[in-house]
């Protein structure tokens, strides 16, 4: 294997520069040209596709978002649209694909490879919702991030005797909020993976006494109710002044954190020599601290994903 790309697709992630960076770097000690396709699929489609040299991902290891830009592209999902890129790579002499991204673009991928185009996804995402590894790049960062807003909302919620709803990211997924309630110090956490009974929040928001402390921080996961909304019903139930934090976007910004430039760098390593084996239709994961890889199409539609039962019930004994 002579010459591979990388992109990054869907939503950005703290980590892509590294990961990206990784396979630059693999790619170069192998004596394999790496290029960079420009916004996603969108870049392969318009043909934004340049070759990376050592010094265009120099620095680039501590710094968030991706340099090589990301996109929605719902028009990858045609078949002509998929030919266009697919000849647009070949027409490079470019051999195979490395795809840092979430579900949506491990599909691309799966498309790519059915059309004799490998490719091998990497887990870019703060949700932490990609089967086949136990942590996605950008995840632990995001969750560090979600902290420090938690612990400043503590603050004056205390100061206040308030309670604050914090709107957390995860799309469908309740890692990163768990994770945060838990670290946090939440009194509930409402999440996707588990029934969200809003009557029996409300009640027990209204009993000050029973929680031994009269301010509160709830974790929600966004997608589950609108969060605004359900403060306001709070606020009228309980006649506690009761106020919505929705993070949005901030959770997704910021330096990548040591683990995950340690991760990105590891599985970036990991997806060239892939290809460099005959891989293709992969994806990367960890696993129990070991490196792995799974056949993409079982794991966007098969393998699942277990609950954190244990995380959960931690929380539990916490409150
Ligand atoms: P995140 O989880 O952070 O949102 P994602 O990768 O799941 O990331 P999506 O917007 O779902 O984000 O997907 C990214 C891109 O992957 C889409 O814009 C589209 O170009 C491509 N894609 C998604 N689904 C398919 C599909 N079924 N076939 C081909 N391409 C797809």
């Amino acid at each position: 294997i002579k010459k591979i790309a990388v992109l990054t697709s869907g939503g950005d992630a703290p980590g892509m520069n590294a990961a990206i960076r990784a396979v630059q770097r693999t790619g170069m000690h192998h004596g394999i040209e790496v290029y960079g396709v420009m916004h996603g699929y969108l870049g392969l489609y318009q043909n934004e596709i340049k070759l990376l040299e050592r010094q265009d991902v120099a620095n680039m290891l501590n710094r968030g978002g991706t340099f090589l830009g990301s996109a929605r592209f719902p028009k990858f999902k045609e078949e002509t649209v998929r030919q266009q890129a697919v000849e647009n790579l070949r027409a490079l002499d470019i051999e195979a694909l490395v795809v840092i991204g979430g579900d949506g673009s491990y599909m691309g991928a799966k498309a790519l490879t059915e059309m004799g185009f490998p490719c091998i996804g990497l887990p870019g995402t703060i949700d932490n919702d990609i089967p086949g590894t136990d942590y996605t790049i950008g995840y632990l960062t995001a969750l560090n991030t979600v902290l420090e807003a938690v612990d400043r909302l503590r603050d004056t919620s205390s100061s206040h005797n308030r309670i604050s709803l914090i709107e957390i990211m995860g799309r469908h997924c309740g890692d990163l909020t768990l994770a945060a309630a838990v670290a946090g110090g939440a009194e509930y956490v409402i999440i996707p993976e588990k029934p969200f009974d809003e009557e029996a929040l409300i009640t027990a928001l209204g009993n000050p006494s029973a929680r031994r402390k009269s301010h509160a921080i709830v974790c929600i996961t966004e997608n589950m109710t609108d969060t605004e909304a359900l403060a306001k019903r709070i606020e009228e139930r309980t006649g506690q002044e009761a106020r919505a934090t929705i993070l949005g976007h901030i959770q997704r910004g910021g330096a990548p954190r040591g683990f995950d430039r340690v991760l990105a760098s590891q599985m970036g390593v990991y997806a060239v020599e892939l290809l460099m084996q005959g891989h293709g239709g992969r994806c990367v994961g960890i696993q129990s601290n070991q490196l792995v890889h799974h056949d993409i199409i079982e794991a966007i539609t098969t393998m699942q994903r277990p609950f954190k039962q244990d995380l959960f019930n931690t929380f539990k004994k916490l409150v």
